[in-house]
């Protein structure tokens, strides 16, 4: 029996995987500015603070201890050692947006993918890539904040990560110089996920 007009059911999580440099960052900046519904999980993190980047916005930066305590209190969704830092994702915030029908926003790696797609499986896993290795290499160069050891380290990783991409339900290649594009196609899928009909209820 549907009825009519239909409730929005829960909302879900849009969770963005990228290899490092791909430009997940400005993108999901530009997202963001986008569509003023959309939410935004801010990560805890135990690396240091990069120039430019502001506690609270792009992550919350924390000691080791502090974050082993966060696990303690079993108050991250999701957490995961990445290029030997820890980041986890604060579970309130998600379970708030869930909960509120609204589409919250993680950006995270493959292995945070899959443990949010284990807790909602119909969480939207977007899998974003450099249309090249070379040009992931040279935007990694270009940041000119990796150290050489470093920067191979995150080729290395892209590569191991590139070969999970299949665990994703969608690809979305952000091309040179084509950012704005790349914002478009996130916002029709986002779109596109809103209204899929398993979403609304008595549908
Ligand atoms: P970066 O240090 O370059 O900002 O991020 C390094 C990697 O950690 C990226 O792949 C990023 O998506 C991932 N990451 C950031 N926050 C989280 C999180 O809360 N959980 C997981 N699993 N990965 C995260």
């Amino acid at each position: 029996m549907i009825r009519f007009p239909l409730q929005r059911r829960a909302g879900f999580c849009l969770v963005i995987s990228a290899p490092s440099g791909t430009g997940k960052t400005s993108i999901s900046h530009a997202l963001l500015a986008s569509d003023p519904t959309l939410l935004r999980s801010i990560s805890t993190t135990t690396r240091p603070k990069r120039p430019g980047e502001i506690e609270g916005q792009d992550y919350h930066f924390t000691t080791v201890e502090e974050f082993r305590r966060i696990i303690d209190r079993d108050e991250f969704l999701e957490w995961a050692e990445v290029h030997g830092d820890s980041y986890g994702t604060p579970r309130g915030p998600i379970e708030r947006a869930v909960r509120d029908g609204q589409v919250i926003l993680l950006i995270i790696d493959v292995q945070g993918a899959r443990a949010v797609k284990a807790i909602y499986p119909d969480a939207v896993l977007v899998f974003l890539v450099p249309p090249s290795l070379e040009s992931l290499e040279q935007r990694l160069r270009g940041r000119g904040t990796e150290t050489e050891s470093a920067i191979q380290s995150r080729l290395a990783e892209a590569m191991h990560e590139i070969q999970q991409m299949t665990e994703y339900t969608y690809l979305v290649i952000n091309e040179d110089g084509q950012q704005q594009r790349t914002v478009e196609t996130l916002r029709a899928i986002i779109a596109a996920e809103r209204s899929r009909i398993s979403r609304w209820e008595g549908a």
